[in-house]
């Protein structure tokens, strides 16, 4: 089979087709298509079999890329699926949305002269030939067990580690305060990096899987008909797994902060992603959160920048500029996202940061500094400094603040001092463990990490439940011999 492989000198490297920009602007759908077989298999056989696979290195996952790349390129797909679906949880999620240019595809060994494989096109094809083929099927646990575990968050990482418990057998109930399963997945990603359809078959099979959803039920400091307190749900439960993510938007002062038609970019993107699963939303309707023929203003350089400049795009905006204080090489967004953005008609205002907002009641412009780097700091990275007397305003009708996110105040919210939290405010764990500071209560993804990458909240989810698996099973084992 291996003179199936090492083709990247013959083959060229090839992303999926993407669609044209102008079609792009007028739809919330994704904006790569699928590998047809032969392209797939073709672009599998570019790999040159590493016996250090450095894209498996640098995989969060370890995904064993070049096994599966492999069989793909020998169409032996089910197998290839086998293999990609045994570190993976959600491949096909992965496979779309992972930064891969930072990640495995970054480190491939071929990038120099002849660009890497395309990793993450083919997990995704993997998977997706997987579905329509039948292959993915609901877990079946071996044997059930009587233990109940509770996880809070119904994200990636407590998705992951649902799956995780369910294999063991465990009676596994997800709580969400949203009404959909997929947290940033559903409501946060746009569909034209992540169409929701892809998260709902998801849902649908975990729920076959035998795991309990309770939906619109917040986790707070009272029990009522929306909130459960979590208290209640660690008496009812014999381990918990919080894995609520980080939804506290990082804001922004100065004069005019207050006016309206300044919005969090996650109300933002929450009320496009709901317009688009064809929920009604207020705040939509009325214009609050809609950029229909506005001159659209988005501060920040992150992947929720690029995700809001985009929407705005795509709801019709008349313009769209995004403020960023450091310039194109120094931007933490995704440089394919940044791409796909200018080829829509996004317009960037490199070294610039807003000072003030202008209007009477209603943002009519953004005042803002030309900026310029300075000197590394403790971190390394650049630091950002004023231009002196280089004031200018850009016209704005609809200004998105997305400026990143910090953990919410979970030992307050839920009457819990003893649960201990960084200084960042994410909740502490022993590294080995998972476990937080209260005896059987776990956690994993955002809220330990800090805002981070579907990816690693997957790892983290398995990790979390394997440690939680071992900790029960202690604890059975326990409780038996106290009964002998
Ligand atoms: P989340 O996905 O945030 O899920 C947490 C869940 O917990 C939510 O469903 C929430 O409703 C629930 N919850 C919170 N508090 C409570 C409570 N008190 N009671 C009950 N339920 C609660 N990463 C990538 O890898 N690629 C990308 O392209 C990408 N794009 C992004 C775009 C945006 C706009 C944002 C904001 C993030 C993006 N990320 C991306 C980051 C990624 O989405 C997160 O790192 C990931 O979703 C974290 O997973 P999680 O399971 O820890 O938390
Ligand atoms: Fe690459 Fe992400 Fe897939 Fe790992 S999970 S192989 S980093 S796309
Ligand atoms: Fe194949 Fe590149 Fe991974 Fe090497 S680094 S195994 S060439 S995908």
């Amino acid at each position: 089979m291996a003179e199936r492989m090492l083709k990247f000198v013959s083959v060229a490297q090839e992303q999926p087709d993407k669609r044209p920009a102008q079609a792009r602007r007028q739809d919330f759908n994704e904006i790569y298509d699928e590998f047809v077989p032969a392209k797939a298999e073709a672009q599998a056989s570019r790999c040159s079999q590493c016996g250090v696979p450095f894209c498996s290195v640098h995989c969060p996952l370890g995904n064993n890329i070049p096994d599966w790349l492999m069989m793909t390129a020998a169409g032996r797909m089910e197998e290839a699926y086998e293999l990609s679906s045994a570190t993976n949880t959600f491949p096909e999620i992965c496979g779309r949305i992972c930064p891969q240019d930072r990640l495995c595809e970054g480190n491939c060994v071929i990038e120099e002269g002849f660009e890497s494989v395309t990793i993450g096109a083919v997990e995704r094809y993997i998977t997706d030939t997987a579905f329509d083929n039948g292959w993915v099927r609901p877990v079946k646990p071996v044997a059930e067990r009587d233990e109940s575990v509770a996880i809070i968050g119904a994200g990636p990482g407590g998705l992951a580690a649902a799956v995780q418990l369910r294999e063991q057998g465990y009676q596994v109930h997800v709580y969400d305060r949203y009404d959909r399963i997929g947290g940033l997945l559903m409501y946060g990603i746009p569909g034209f990096k992540l169409e929701k359809d892809i998260v709902l078959r998801r849902h649908r099979l975990l729920v076959e899987s035998g795991i309990h959803f309770h939906l619109g039920k917040g986790i707070g400091d009272t029990d009522g008909a929306d909130s459960i307190a979590f208290s209640t749900l660690r008496a009812r439960h014999d381990g918990v797994l919080i894995a609520t993510g980080v939804y506290k938007s990082r804001d922004i002062g100065g004069p005019g902060a207050g006016l309206g038609g300044i919005v969090r970019a996650l109300d933002y993107l929450t009320a496009s992603n709901r317009v688009s699963l064809g929920d009604s939303v207020a705040e939509y309707d009325s214009g609050a959160l809609n950029a229909a023929g506005k001159s659209v203003v988005v501060i920040g350089g992150g992947d929720t920048a690029m995700d809001c400049v985009r929407t705005a795009i795509r709801q019709g905006a008349k313009s769209v500029k995004c403020l960023y204080r450091r310039d194109r090489a120094n931007m933490p967004g995704s440089v394919r996202e940044v791409k796909n953005a200018e080829e829509e008609g996004v317009e960037f205002v490199w070294l610039a940061a807003p000072q003030a907002f202008e209007g009477e009641g209603h943002v009519s412009g953004v005042r803002a500094s030309r900026m310029k780097l300075g000197l590394p700091d403790a971190s390394g990275r650049q630091s950002v400094e004023p231009v002196e007397d280089s004031a200018f305003t850009l016209e704005a009708d609809l200004v998105v603040k997305a400026l990143g996110f910090d953990p919410e105040p979970l030992p307050t919210l839920w009457g819990q001092p003893e649960l201990e939290v960084s200084r960042w405010g994410t909740l502490m764990v022993d590294r080995k463990s998972f476990m937080t500071s209260l005896p059987g209560v776990f956690a994993a993804g955002d809220i330990v990490r800090g805002a981070s990458l579907v990816v690693w909240a997957i790892r983290d989810g398995r990790d979390a439940a394997a440690q939680m698996h071992a900790w029960l099973e202690e604890m059975t084992a326990a409780q038996a011999e106290v009964a002998e």
